[in-house]
């Protein structure tokens, strides 16, 4: 199996992976979707009773949300997470109580009138976990409201709820084998033109694949070529794979993390195998 990637930034992935087929794409899509763990906001303690300004100024702890749903917004905001540093909370050495490795500890303290955004979440500690994705509304709060709040986060994977699914919008399709027969092709290159994803190019006196790997299979060129100069068809060993994330973690090392994972699984499998009889 190899790999070729076309494009990598923090948030999204596009790769090509060659000698391959859909079937083993499809379980590299759904490991990293459901198995590769992020961290995630898991217990919020809300301040009851009044809450005091520097000023000696009352407000009531309230919101216009009820806190069951104030609580889940926080859940879903994206919590930057370094697979290193921390460790499942039920398998840490702590015994689950929580500490630095398993647990991130956030406060948000925020007095009406005012939007609450995801960066008003603070982190007790280090800096590196504020959050990237700072402008995310949680809820609006009238004059005279406040919100006090202790928010924990820990890691969990997508199988158990959809809040520590780091990938989001993860697909793949066949990538496209294209033919130019140069001894039937006129250069008339109309079929470039009606090519919505700009696949094929004129270079001089010649018609190019340009960029196959952005061809999605649907035959505009053909149907536009006079002189049927032009064959596409879907390559079953060529599979085009891509996926966003939600800015949690980086989509190289969703990647990287998701093919361990299956890895570590395959051995297992095979470990299973061989000790049979
Ligand atoms: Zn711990």
């Amino acid at each position: 199996m190899k790999i070729h990637v076309v494009e990598m930034t923090p948030t999204k992935a596009e790769v090509v992976i060659s000698d391959t087929n859909p079937t083993f794409v499809n379980a590299i899509r759904r490991t990293i979707i459901a198995d590769v763990p992020k961290m995630a906001i898991d217990n919020v303690e809300f301040h009851l009773g009044p809450i005091m300004d520097e000023s000696s100024q009352a407000y009531e702890s309230i919101s216009p949300l009820f806190d069951e749903m104030v609580s889940h917004r926080l859940s879903l905001v994206p919590i930057p997470t370094d697979f290193d540093q921390f460790t499942f909370r039920e398998k840490c050495s702590c015994g689950g109580e929580g500490c630095p490795s398993c647990t991130i500890m956030y406060s948000l303290n925020k007095k009406g009138p005012c939007t609450v955004y995801s960066g008003d979440l603070e982190p007790l500690g280090s800096d590196e976990f504020m959050i990237r994705d700072d402008l995310i509304p949680i809820v609006k709060l009238a004059d005279d409201q406040a919100l006090l709040v202790y928010a924990t986060a820990e890691l969990g994977t997508g199988r158990r709820h959809a809040k520590w699914q780091a990938t989001v919008g993860a697909g793949h399709r066949y990538h496209a084998d294209i033919e130019v027969d140069s001894d039937k092709c006129d250069v008339g290159c109309s079929c470039a033109d009606v090519c919505p994803k700009d696949v094929l190019a004129k270079e001089g006196r010649k018609l190019v694949v340009k960029h196959p790997e952005r061809c999605n299979l649907c035959s505009s060129c053909v149907e536009k070529c006079e002189v049927d100069a032009i064959k596409v068809t879907p390559d079953p060993t060529k599979v085009v794979f891509r996926f966003e994330t939600d800015g949690s973690v980086d989509a190289k090392d969703v990647l990287v993390k998701g093919l361990s994972i299956l890895e570590q699984r395959f051995e297992h499998l095979r470990e299973q195998v061989s000790a049979l009889d």
